[in-house]
């Protein structure tokens, strides 16, 4: 099956200073090697990270982390993503969920909140399948 996005042009570059997409309620995902490089980058143990964040397991390999209005992502800072050089695959994919590229109504939807989306160089179909590819499941 041929997705949209490898016949049309998909042009995405994240904006300078915007925080849309962490600032949103939902759930962040931590597959066993983000929890150990977001750990290590605040110079936590892994367990302790996980308990003081209140990662809840998923599966043995995976944990997810709820936020609200009230209660934002605690890696969100005024500058940004506090663990930016090591935020979880699924931060770093965003907007290139599966659920987003599924048809091109659902990137529209999503470029509502995104104001990177139609921002930037047009980007290979290669580059947007590695995107969605990189997170779990
Ligand atoms: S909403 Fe889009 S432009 Fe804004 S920070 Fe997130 S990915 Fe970047
Ligand atoms: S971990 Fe960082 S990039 Fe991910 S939602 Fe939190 S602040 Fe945003």
């Amino acid at each position: 099956m041929t997705h949209w996005w490898e016949v049309e042009p998909v042009r995405f570059e994240c904006q300078k200073g915007c925080i849309k997409c962490c600032a949103k309620p939902g759930w962040v995902y931590f597959d066993k090697e983000d929890v150990e490089k977001a750990a290590s980058f605040l110079d936590l143990r892994p367990g302790y990270f996980k308990k003081k964040f209140q990662l809840t397991p998923v599966d043995p390999m995976h944990w997810e982390m709820g936020v609200t209005e009230n209660e934002p992502c605690p890696f969100l800072g005024q500058e940004g993503c506090k663990i930016h050089p090591v935020k979880p695959k699924q931060c770093r994919a965003f907007p290139f969920w599966e659920e987003n590229l599924r048809t091109r109504d659902s990137w529209n939807k999503v470029s509502e909140d995104c104001p990177g989306i139609g921002e930037g160089p047009g980007l290979s179909a290669k580059l947007v399948q590695q995107n969605k590819d990189s997170i779990w499941p």
